[in-house]
């Protein structure tokens, strides 16, 4: 923790806890801070699937983050022990791919309850223990997806967005007591992402004769072809490119708001500034075949 900000109070605590550690975005996060020396508590649906990051040095809990109860006793857990969660890292989510009139609103409700809410819960969660030592941090995982929008996963964007509605009011709302909001924006990460996205798709009993089927389908291919071709291979990264951007974020006595991660996160975000919508659109169209009667 060489580089750490100093918040001039000594019982302060500065343990951090990360949801869905079990893969990618969070396990690389929760190795990178225990090898620089934070206290991590390590949290997945099942302890079981991060065994070895206890081995790394992390603290384990079971955290499953559409669950209040399971989100209560590990927050309570860390507050016994550490006095505060001093930074918490919401990384859980997945994406729910499907053309939007395809896809059966529990499973939107689900993505939402994931997504959305277990973040907004556990922030409501830890900040209580935040303001009462004047100091927090909470670090929201959105995407590129939280400012652009896709077809095919128009979903998962719009749970993406909230991410960041909910992550720029809360920024405002909690700077007084002490505590920072960061929003770290991914572009094209190789992690289990894009296998659990197109598995969204395959799950799905449709009707093979139904409109969106031949969409569904090429949405799954380019989800999956997205992570494999010259752009990501070029533009994108690992999920240790994200667990630098957090480390950094947590680290700085005055994070920035917003951390892009990768060239690809940076270059659409730039054509969706620059396209109007329209030009927007037709660029989308040579990637996505649009759905016609
Ligand atoms: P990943 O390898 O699939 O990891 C997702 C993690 O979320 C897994 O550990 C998974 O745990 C966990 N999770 C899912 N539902 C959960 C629940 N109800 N409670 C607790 N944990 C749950 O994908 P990733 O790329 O690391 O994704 C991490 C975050 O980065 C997500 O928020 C994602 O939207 C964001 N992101 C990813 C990319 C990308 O290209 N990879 C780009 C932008 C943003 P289980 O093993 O229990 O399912």
């Amino acid at each position: 923790m060489g580089e750490v900000w100093n918040t001039g109070a000594m019982d302060v605590s500065k343990a951090v806890l990360i949801t869905g550690c079990s893969s990618g975005i969070g396990r690389a996060t929760a190795e990178r801070l225990a090898r620089s020396g934070w206290t991590v508590y390590a949290t997945a649906r099942s302890t079981d699937s991060i065994a070895d990051l206890g081995r790394a040095g992390c603290l384990l809990l079971e955290l499953d983050v559409t669950d209040d109860a399971s989100m209560r006793t590990a927050v309570t857990s860390v507050e016994q022990t550490e006095g505060a969660v001093g930074v918490l890292v919401n990384n859980a989510g997945y994406s729910l791919n499907g053309a939007i009139e395809s896809v059966p609103l529990d499973e939107v409700r689900r993505q939402f309850e994931t997504n959305v809410f277990g973040l907004a819960r556990l922030s409501q969660l830890v900040l209580p223990g935040m303001r009462s030592q004047s100091f927090g941090r909470i670090v929201n995982v959105s995407s590129m997806g939280g400012r652009l929008t896709f077809p095919g996963s128009g979903y998962y964007h719009a749970s993406k967005h909230a991410v960041e509605a909910i992550s720029d009011a809360l920024r405002f709302e909690v700077q007084g007591f002490g505590v920072d909001v960061v929003v770290i924006e991914p572009g094209l990460i190789r992690t289990g992402f894009a296998d659990a996205a197109v598995g969204t798709i395959a799950d799905r009993s449709e009707d093979p004769e139904g409109p969106y089927d031949g969409f569904n389908q090429a949405v799954a291919v380019t989800t999956a072809g997205a992570y494999r071709n010259s752009i990501a291979r070029t533009l994108g990264g690992g999920p240790e490119t994200v667990a630098r951007a957090i480390e950094k974020a947590i680290s700085a006595e005055r994070p920035h708001t917003r951390y892009r991660v990768t060239g690809s996160a940076r270059l659409f975000l730039t054509l969706r500034r620059l396209l109007p919508d329209r030009l927007w659109d037709a660029m989308v169209a040579r990637t996505f075949p649009q759905p016609r009667p």
